[in-house]
């Protein structure tokens, strides 16, 4: 727990590096000089993944299989272990609710159990971080939450992501310094499709450009709290380096609803009009979709931490992003999910 162990160089083992969070925070972390090191799954992303991001050492494993897990945990000797690995598609969960908790709530604890067996080995304090989800509150009757709030998931994603949450604890109680990030939306041009975000701003783009005139959404009253995402990896490292483990909500604090995207994203090309380019397919809405997620990051505030980006210039970077064309979705597997979920599932 002291605080050198975070000091660079560490050894810092990501999950789920290929995603939009996993990439950002080893672009941060190999900038701040840490020896980083990423768990993919597929191999043939490496190359591409590596061009990007020099200096990163990739590890092959799943976090379905507990040998290659702790094999990767071992070649590592990580100080510092993020598990940001798993489909982040609420929407895919419900398709594939054995494959989420298997990944998400089993496959933390595989991670928490390789991570706590290997400090036991070689003596060394391994830091945990795991990343939680607002999700584990359901569709919860305070707005906004904090961390005291009841976990009452709705989805399969909530309830592998409380399950992993809690695991966390039960390490954290057994002396571990394991900590959750309960993460709220959180987005950028990395973000695939399968999010409502990317998906306006690409659509967007593409009805300023000519080559489309439709938008198809389902429930645009929810209300999210949306962030940028390097904003909410840099919350990550404020709770990587925090002197206490803990839960830590990362939110902007403020509630806007789809419908407050959808026109902030047309208000940027300067389509005032924006009720003629959306359609709303009933087929789109969820199973159970929480009304109102919004967090109170008061918390991690008081360790320094602050959203850098407001709503408005977030939808700015995206929808300007996609205008340019140039930034690719960060996991290739979550953006061909994407075309599949909206074709075959109502749950998209
Ligand atoms: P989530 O909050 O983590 O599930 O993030 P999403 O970006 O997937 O969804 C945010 C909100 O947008 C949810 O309330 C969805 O029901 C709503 N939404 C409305 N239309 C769509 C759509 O076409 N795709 C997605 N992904 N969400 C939609």
């Amino acid at each position: 727990m002291s605080h050198c162990a975070v000091t660079p160089p560490a050894r810092v083992l990501v999950t789920g590096v290929s995603g939009q969070d996993g990439w950002y925070l080893a672009q941060r972390l190999l900038d701040q000089g840490h020896d980083v090191f990423g768990i993919i799954r597929d191999p043939a992303i490496g190359p591409s993944l590596t061009d990007e991001l020099p200096g990163l050492s990739l590890l092959e494993a799943d976090l379905q299989d507990d040998t290659a897990l702790r094999a990767a945990v071992d070649a590592a000797r990580p100080d510092v272990v993020f598990n940001l690995a798993g489909s982040t598609s609420v929407a895919r969960s419900w398709e594939a609710p054995v494959e989420s908790a298997d990944v998400i709530g089993v496959g933390a604890v595989r991670l928490l159990s390789a991570a706590w067996d290997h400090g036991q080995e070689t003596g060394r304090s391994v830091r945990f971080l795991q990343a939680s989800s607002a999700e584990v509150f359901g569709d919860p009757a305070t707005v906004p939450q904090t961390e005291k709030t009841t976990h009452m998931p709705i989805t399969p994603y909530g309830a592998a992501k409380d399950f992993a949450h809690r695991m966390v604890q039960v390490y954290r109680h057994r002396g571990m310094f394991a900590s959750a990030a309960i993460l709220y939306n959180h987005e950028s041009p990395r973000r695939p499709e399968t999010f409502v975000a990317r998906k306006i701003t690409r659509a967007v783009a593409a009805i300023a450009g000519g080559s489309t005139d439709r938008l198809t959404l389902g429930n645009i009253d929810a209300l999210r709290d949306w962030g940028y995402a390097p904003d909410h990896v840099e919350g990550l490292l404020t709770i990587m380096r925090a002197e206490m483990p803990g839960d830590f909500v990362v939110a902007t604090g403020e509630a806007r609803s789809v419908r407050d995207f959808v026109r902030a994203a047309f208000a940027v090309v300067g389509i005032e009009d924006w009720e003629a380019h959306v359609t709303i397919d009933p087929a789109l809405y969820r199973p159970a979709d929480p009304r109102a997620l919004v967090g109170d990051a008061s918390r991690l505030r008081s360790l320094g931490w602050r959203p850098s980006v407001t709503f408005e210039e977030l939808v700015r970077i995206m929808v300007a992003a996609d205008l340019d064309g140039r930034v690719p979705a960060t996991s290739s597997t979550e953006t061909a999910q994407a075309g599949q979920s909206a074709r075959r599932t109502t749950a998209q």
